[in-house]
């Protein structure tokens, strides 16, 4: 297959392209797009045939559910039922924007979009481009990150043309994302019997849900430390976001985690390896590695957040073969327990470096 390529931004939407996009969706192809979190492998969410080939091209498991994105609020009311008081709540709060609810399904949608589940993950993306482009493909459009299964998530379209070049029939680069890491999930499909529980930690965080819900749950597999709570969210056990050298994140305090990790590059270099370390604005003058590469400041986790998915992408580039990388969870550097958008760094960063954590 042929790819399609289109460049727009979210200022100037180039209205034909979206047009024609809208038509390959409707007709059951696969089209990446941008959002705001990263970008999306859209297919109409409503027909099994194009979810079975979302799968295919990033060959995923296909008992990993999909999440259907929508283009307004109301939509909800065309795949979900029993919709409980809390998901008008934060859809008030948090829509359009970087959250997931799942909800009870509606028999419409079909069981290859929800891997199986009775359940549905839904989302209204703020990305202007996202939004034209699902109103364009029929208002539901099943889309997980438009990266092969197991790569890091792509930011620029750059990388989706990487991962799904020949393999979908169109790609638009609307440029690069802001936030840089997947939506934070919640489960209101529970209510009322269970509380809402985080299945996935993102942009918006446990503290913005509760001043929202009140009380609201975390699942306790959720930061991937603990190996006895297996994830509740299915997509969680797979292999993630990993670069394809070997990633290890040193925990400690900050002058014991910058000695160990210039000894161990020193180490593989002298062994004729290129080793790479992730750090942060404050450390990077400290290290001795091949490819040194700061994720952002500490004091602005955002940033960070913004840049891993990338620098992750870029050790491939460079073959950077033994990776580090500082930690951002509970204690590490002085600092207190991972919380706000340091948790979903942490969620993404251990599943990248397959639960390796070194503890100085
Ligand atoms: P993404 O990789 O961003 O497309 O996110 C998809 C992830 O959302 C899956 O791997 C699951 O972890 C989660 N998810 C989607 N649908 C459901 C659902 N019905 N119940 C629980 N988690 C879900
Ligand atoms: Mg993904």
């Amino acid at each position: 297959m042929k790819t399609i390529y289109a460049e727009m931004t979210e200022d100037r939407i180039d209205g034909d392209a979206i047009a024609e996009a809208g038509r390959i969706l409707r007709e059951g192809g696969l089209v990446a797009f941008p959002t705001e979190t990263v970008y999306g492998l859209g297919g109409d969410a409503l027909n099994p045939a194009s979810s079975r080939k979302i799968y295919e091209a990033k060959g995923r498991p296909s008992d990993n559910p999909l999440i259907v994105h929508i283009c307004e609020a109301e939509a909800l009311r065309g795949i979900a039922d029993d919709i409980p008081q809390e998901a008008w709540k934060l859809a008030e709060a948090f829509w359009p924007g970087p959250l997931t609810m799942i909800l009870k399904k509606k028999a419409s949608v079909p069981a290859e979009t929800t891997g199986g589940l009775n359940t549905v993950a839904v989302r209204f993306p703020s990305n202007r481009i996202a939004q034209e482009l699902i109103r364009a493909g029929g208002g539901y459009i099943a889309a997980p990150s438009a990266n092969r299964s197991g790569r890091p998530s792509p930011t620029i379209a750059r990388y989706c043309r990487e991962d799904l070049d020949g393999r979908v029939e169109m790609i638009i680069d609307g440029g690069e994302v802001g936030i840089g890491l997947e939506s934070t999930i919640i489960d209101l499909s529970e209510l009322p019997e269970k509380a809402p529980m985080i299945l996935r930690p993102g942009r918006i965080t446990q503290d913005m849900l509760q001043s929202v819900l009140g009380e609201v749950g975390q699942d306790p597999g959720m930061l991937g430390m603990d190996a006895a709570a297996p994830p509740k969210a299915p997509g969680m056990k797979y292999r993630h976001y990993a670069p394809k050298g070997i990633l290890t994140i040193v925990e400690g305090r900050r002058e014991a985690v910058i000695r160990y990790i210039n000894e161990q590059t020193e180490r593989c270099g002298g062994a004729g390896r290129k080793t790479g370390v992730i750090c942060t604005d404050e450390t990077v003058g400290a290290y001795q590695a091949d490819v040194v590469r700061s994720a952002g400041s500490r004091a602005d986790e955002e940033t960070v957040a913004h840049s891993l998915f990338r620098i992750l992408r870029e050790f491939d580039e460079e073959g950077a073969e033994v990776l580090f990388s500082e930690s951002f969870a509970d204690g590490s550097f002085e600092q207190d327990a991972a919380e706000g958008i340091g948790q979903a760094i942490m969620n993404r960063l251990i599943k990248a470096a397959g639960h390796r954590v070194v503890k100085v």
